[in-house]
């Protein structure tokens, strides 16, 4: 399972080690997507963690443990269809290959292969991509 997370630390657990030794000790793949850390200051990192569903409980147990703060985000991206034009800019960033224009020159969203990078909410000169959170 894959799930992402904000950490968020406290000033005194920033100076330590604490992802690293969750990676040594857990069975579990961090990627860590955005992180805003120093010694000594409150900070946040935006991970991905890749695990099983007990591996990943011990994980979140251990950081939880380690005063980490956890907050699951679940993020997608909703096009409100109905305005497109169908000019087709914003396939030009979608590396994943979510957007693409029809035969018939009509925007087509597969929600499936969306990574949700975002490159598309700056690409609509619409303004038609919205970034929604489950949580
Ligand atoms: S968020 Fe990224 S992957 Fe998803 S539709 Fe937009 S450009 Fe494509
Ligand atoms: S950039 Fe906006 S208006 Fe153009 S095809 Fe994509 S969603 Fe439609």
């Amino acid at each position: 399972m894959k799930e992402k997370f904000i950490l968020t630390f406290s000033e005194n657990t920033t100076n330590k080690p604490i992802i690293n030794d969750l990676i040594k000790k857990h069975d579990i793949i961090v990627n860590v997507i955005k992180a805003d850390i120093s010694a000594g200051e409150k900070g946040t990192a935006f991970v991905e963690i890749n695990a099983t569903k007990s591996e990943m409980d011990k994980a979140l147990k251990y950081l939880k443990i380690h005063n980490v703060i956890l907050q699951s985000v679940d993020k997608y991206v909703h096009l409100n269809s109905d305005p497109c034009i169908h000019c087709g800019a914003c396939t030009s960033v979608c590396f994943a290959g979510a957007l693409k224009m029809n035969n018939e020159n009509k925007l087509e969203f597969d929600t499936s292969k969306c990574i949700v990078c975002e490159l598309c909410v700056d690409a609509c000169p619409l303004e038609l991509f919205e970034i929604h959170f489950n949580k």
